[in-house]
């Protein structure tokens, strides 16, 4: 990664102007709520409430001008009591890769990333984060030496996808060759340590008349909070993912405290009881390759055995490492026979690309405070790596 990175600042809006409301990221009940709050006749409600909702989430508009099915004198109202304004993004960084990491604040002192990913055909991934810090202390993940500040609403996770469509240019949303067509929970945070809000930010995203996102675009990564998980699948429809990251109870109580917890009996039983679940809908078990830890043939059949009967691919993540991280990701050579040998079970076992490294976007990198840390100390970090 010898290349510099591109770092922009790109927007100094100030806080937003006290005392109005702002719809972008509310549910249509809550928009309906305030436009009835406002004074909106009630047999109009549902019509203005509809009206309005297309407006934000399927043309993105921040200029209530813009609306031109509603009168002026509605329109002036509208702007009295409200807001369409975004919250400030502090920082833009774009990886070499075309990686996009956001740093948004969305009050003041709660700060969060999101990282869109670009894939290579006319696809692509936004990961958000669904709190502000974490309370699991997963042993390789950067996020997890970030106490909790707090959970993120509904409307801040929108927020999150309604901000980087602004920035891609993809409004309206019929936008042919539209770019950010999926969503995964993978920021910061744990999604089912904030279910509810998940939900309802999933309802909003996946509305027809808005984003109109298909809940089999949304995927939901969970460190494994086993009573969270088959109410997540009732309630949302979406993907499943498990952050796996060892097949045997020691090691991954090791790595990952939760599994104290929530053991693998309980994780693997609340996998097999996934609302949906099929061959068409697998679930995805994420697997960290750490070097010396977790990543030897013993352990892939392990991993095998586990998964038995469960309609399952596995994705296989190089170890993204931090400053001040204790371990190193395993050699190329040994993820791919770790990948083979679960591919000869009869599992697709992709090793996922690390993307926007030298940004510190990729899987488990994210902190708000990253972008205090130094460019240099992570690209000193980069070439210790290459240099293996
Ligand atoms: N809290 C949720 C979602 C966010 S983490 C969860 O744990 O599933 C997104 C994924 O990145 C998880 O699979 C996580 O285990 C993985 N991850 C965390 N730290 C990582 C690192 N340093 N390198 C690679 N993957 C990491
Ligand atoms: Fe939290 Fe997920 Fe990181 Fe674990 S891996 S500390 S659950 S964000």
């Amino acid at each position: 990664m010898g290349r510099a990175m591109s770092k922009t600042l790109i927007s100094n809006t100030p806080e937003p102007v006290t005392g109005k409301i702002r719809l972008p990221g509310l549910s249509r009940a809550q928009i309906s709520q305030h436009l009835a709050d406002m004074g909106v006749e009630p047999k109009k409600l549902k019509m203005r409430t509809a009206q309005i909702f297309q407006w934000i989430y399927n043309f993105g508009v921040t200029d209530w001008n813009q609306m031109s099915n509603v009168a002026k004198p509605l329109k002036a109202k509208l702007a009295e009591h409200f807001t369409l304004d975004r919250p400030e993004i502090v920082e833009r960084q774009i990886s070499v890769d075309g990686t996009r990491k956001y740093l948004v604040r969305m009050a003041p002192g709660i700060e969060v990333e999101s990282v869109f990913i670009p894939d290579v055909s006319s696809s692509g991934a936004l990961c958000v984060s669904s709190q502000v810090g974490c309370t699991l202390t997963c042993k390789f993940c950067h996020t997890g030496t970030q106490r909790l500040v707090r959970n993120l609403t509904a409307q801040e996770i929108v927020l999150q996808v309604m901000m980087t469509r602004d920035d891609l240019g993809e409004w309206p949303t019929t936008f042919e060759n539209r770019k950010l067509t999926n969503i995964v929970f993978m920021g910061m945070g744990e999604p089912l340590y904030n279910t509810d809000e998940v939900a309802q930010a999933i309802d909003i995203l996946s509305d027809d008349t808005g984003m109109a996102i298909g809940r089999r675009r949304v995927t939901v990564s969970t460190s494994g909070v086993v009573p969270e998980i088959g109410p997540l699948g009732e309630r949302t429809n979406a993907m499943l993912a498990i952050s796996l990251h060892a097949a045997n109870d020691d090691l991954r109580t090791q790595i990952m405290p939760i599994n104290k917890k929530y053991p693998l009996a309980d994780l693997m039983e609340a996998c097999r009881n996934y609302p949906g679940l099929s061959n068409a809908r697998r679930i995805t078990f994420e697997y960290v390759m750490l070097k010396g830890i977790n990543d030897t043939p013993k352990h892939a059949r392990e991993l095998i055995n586990l998964l038995k009967g469960i309609p399952a691919k596995v994705n296989l993540i190089p170890f993204n490492p931090w400053p001040g991280s204790d371990y190193e990701c395993s050699d190329w050579e040994t993820i791919e026979r770790f990948g083979q040998i679960i591919n000869k079970a009869g599992y697709a076992a992709p090793i996922r690309t690390p993307r926007g490294r030298d940004i510190l976007a990729a899987c488990g990198q994210l902190k708000s405070e990253s972008e205090k840390m130094r460019a240099s100390e992570i690209k000193k970090m980069e070439k210790r790596r290459l240099a293996k």
